[in-house]
């Protein structure tokens, strides 16, 4: 079956998970049968899907229209064999329990069209044990959403025993229909990727702090502020719920073994019934303290060692068994984990050599199984691969915040890829930009650059305070960022080529400071723009205060600093901020079109150009003087005979910058 021929979605259980993925699904223009065990259950989850659709057209994400469309396409059921008589796809969201899925699914695959392709959501049971409820081992797999589906964008692809690459493929491409990104679990092993990570890691923390080598604020300030995850891993288990995460560990721990043997103080807390946020009090106290205040300044190098070595072997695990490659976990994680950084290249840049050395010696210190190195991870270093800190590839330059592609023969697409933290600048990503600058530079072939986020949510959403405020708490270390930032974004400025800013969603801030460095910008129409830093009691520091006022005018400037108002692309399209606005469907071929456009200009009249018009700002005559010399020198040059020629001959110019 093809992904054109899927009309009719089911969705069995319409609870947290189920009615999220029926939203997903009826957006994405799927009939969506509904179904639950009673009128009770099926209307309440009917409910919360009007309601988050409602909600998504008051926040502008999508049309009035559409969501009423997508509300039209549900259809609430409780009678099982009516809800999968006539469907394409069935995905299963029921209780967690293997007794219930199997007696669910043997009756799904009598009343179901033989066509129809079968995925579970489960989190942890086996996916292939499910399957054989069926008579279609080879048409079912697992379909892993991640919890609010509507907003989270990874969708995990679990092949079971039987199941046929055909039926990966067909959900893979549904998924993708949907506006997810999949990435495929190659073995349905307890976990699957992201829990496989997560957990362990929230578990090796609770030992950490049960062996006394660490306190749970020395635990979190690590994971936050040095390793640099958006949580503290306790912080994290009270968030998601510490049953939660139990029972998955439970589940592993059945299954695999005493490696995964629950730390007794999430044991505790569990039977306590401490759940985290949910039951008021966790690891931390959210009523009667003030919930997870992490310490910024109690970070523990031991305990670093100890959890990215715990990462670094479940990463040598589901590699060494096939199970993913290092990408697609750290696609995995980054997007479910919300990860700026994926866990293969954490644990490849800390060392792996020296990550397996930890883990060797906490094992002979502890004696405990979790501490056992798996074969893989031995023999990935014995083979020489001991990370960046070991043997690095030589000449790849590669970037952690920034996505550099080349989209057409002449365009650097420079794209700033912190989706998870809507683009924010950090100090990290500052210097990349620099040397990413470099670079292009350097590259005769690059005539132009695009400058965009990755992701719809933002262009960039400012900058990311977090990350900075060790190099911003002191005055002087302020000072520095800010020159830092205003020279490297002023190199958009000043590089000789044109550059293209192009904005979909929020450009706040740093953000827009840097927009505001580029030559000309393009934005969809759900853009928003704006300067907040006076709502901090900051201001602009890296060029704001200055830049903004040449484009717009020292009126509109201060109105959108004092106002700190958010503006739409419209109305910056009138201020002359923007000077294209599109439609979001037409966005990034427009943005290339422009981009492609500028590139294709005579190199060295554009070099002198931007030259004359920089320098001209302050000084006219100064301008006035390297626009005639330029003049002189430009005349001459081949590009502008090809020019003249293709001006008479009718043709396009095609320029060699000689
Ligand atoms: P939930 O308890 O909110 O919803 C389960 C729904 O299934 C309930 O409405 C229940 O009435 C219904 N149900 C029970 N028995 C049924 C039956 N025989 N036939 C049809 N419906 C039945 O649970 P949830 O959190 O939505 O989890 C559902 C599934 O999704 C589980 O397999 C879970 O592991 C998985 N999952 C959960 C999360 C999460 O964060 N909650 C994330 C990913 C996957």
């Amino acid at each position: 079956m093809e992904l054109d021929e899927v009309n009719t979605i089911t969705v069995l259980g319409a609870g947290n998970m189920g009615h999220g993925i029926a939203e997903v699904a009826a957006l994405a223009g799927y009939d969506v049968n509904l179904r639950d065990i009673n009128d009770e259950l099926v209307e309440d989850g009917y409910d919360k899907i009007e309601w988050s659709l409602n909600k998504l057209a008051e926040k502008e994400a999508i049309t009035q229209e559409a969501a009423d469309a997508a509300i039209d396409r549900v259809t609430p059921l409780v009678d099982l064999e009516v809800a999968v008589q006539n469907t394409d796809f069935v995905i299963e969201a029921i209780v967690e329990r293997m007794d219930i899925k199997k007696d669910v699914w043997g009756q799904v695959d009598e009343h179901a069209p033989d066509h129809a392709v079968f995925a579970t959501n489960t989190s942890s049971l086996s996916i292939s044990e499910i399957a054989t409820a069926t008579d279609r081992q080879d048409k079912f797999c697992g379909m892993h959403f991640f919890n609010p589906p509507v907003r989270m964008e990874l969708v995990e692809v679990i092949s079971g025993a039987e199941t046929s690459e055909e039926t990966l493929a067909i959900t893979e491409d549904l998924a993708e229909s949907m506006d997810k990104t999949p990435v495929r679990v190659r073995k349905d092993v307890p976990g699957f990727i992201v829990n496989r990570i997560l957990v362990p890691l929230m578990n090796e923390a609770a030992w950490l702090v049960h062996d006394d080598v660490a306190t749970i604020e020395e635990v979190d300030s690590t994971t936050k502020f040095d390793i640099g995850l958006p949580m503290g891993s306790f912080e994290l288990a009270d968030y998601v719920g510490i049953d939660v995460g139990y029972h998955v560990l439970d589940y592993m721990h059945d299954e695999l073994g005493d490696r995964y043997e629950p730390c007794p103080l999430m044991t505790e807390k569990v039977e306590a019934e401490e759940f985290g946020q949910k039951s008021g009090k966790g690891f931390y106290d959210y009523e009667d303290g003030d919930g997870a205040d992490i310490p910024m300044d109690e970070t523990n190098a031991e305990v670093k060692e100890r959890l990215l070595a715990v990462l670094a072997n479940e990463v040598a695990y589901l590699i060494g068994d096939d199970v993913a490659s290092a990408d697609e976990i750290d696609e995995a994680v980054k997007l479910g984990g919300r990860w700026p950084k994926g866990p293969a290249k954490m644990t490849d840049e800390y060392g792996l050599n020296k990550l397996l050395s930890t883990l060797e010696s906490a094992h002979e210190e502890s004696g405990h199984p979790r501490y056992e190195p798996f074969d893989s991870f031995e023999s990935f270093v014995d083979e020489g691969f001991h990370g960046k800190a070991g043997d690095a590839d030589e000449g790849e330059v590669e970037f952690d915040t920034i996505e550099l592609s080349y989209p057409s023969e002449k365009v650097a697409h420079v794209e700033l890829n912190r989706p998870q933290q809507m683009n924010s600048i950090s100090l990290e990503l500052i210097e990349e930009l620099d040397a990413v600058l470099d670079l292009l530079e350097e590259n005769d072939d690059v005539r132009g650059i695009l400058l965009s986020g990755v992701g719809d949510k933002a262009f960039s959403a400012g900058a990311d305070f977090m990350s900075i405020a060790g190099g911003g708490a002191d005055p002087l270390g302020a000072v520095e960022l800010s020159k830092f930032g205003q020279e490297t974004f002023g190199r958009l400025e000043s590089i000789e080529m044109p550059v293209v800013a192009a904005i979909d969603g929020y450009c706040l801030g740093g953000g827009m400071e840097l927009a505001t460095c580029a030559d000309l910008r393009i934005a969809t129409t759900r853009s928003k723009f704006g300067q907040p830093e006076f709502k901090l009691g900051l201001l602009p520091g890296w060029g704001g205060t200055q830049r903004l006022q040449r484009i717009v005018g020292m009126g509109r400037a201060k109105e959108i600093i004092f106002t700190c108002d958010h503006f739409d692309a419209e109305r910056m399209e009138e201020f002359g901020f923007v000077n294209e606005v599109v439609e979001p469907g037409e966005f990034d071929e427009a943005a290339l079109d422009l981009a492609s456009k500028l590139a294709g200009g005579p190199p060295i009249a554009m070099r002198y150009t931007k030259r004359a018009m920089q320098k001209g700002w302050d000084d006219t005559d100064a301008g006035l003087e390297i626009e005639s010399q330029a003049f002189g020198h430009v005349v001459g040059t081949d590009d502008v005979h090809e020019g003249i020629n293709a001006f008479f001959g009718d043709g396009e110019p095609e320029f060699e910058g000689k």
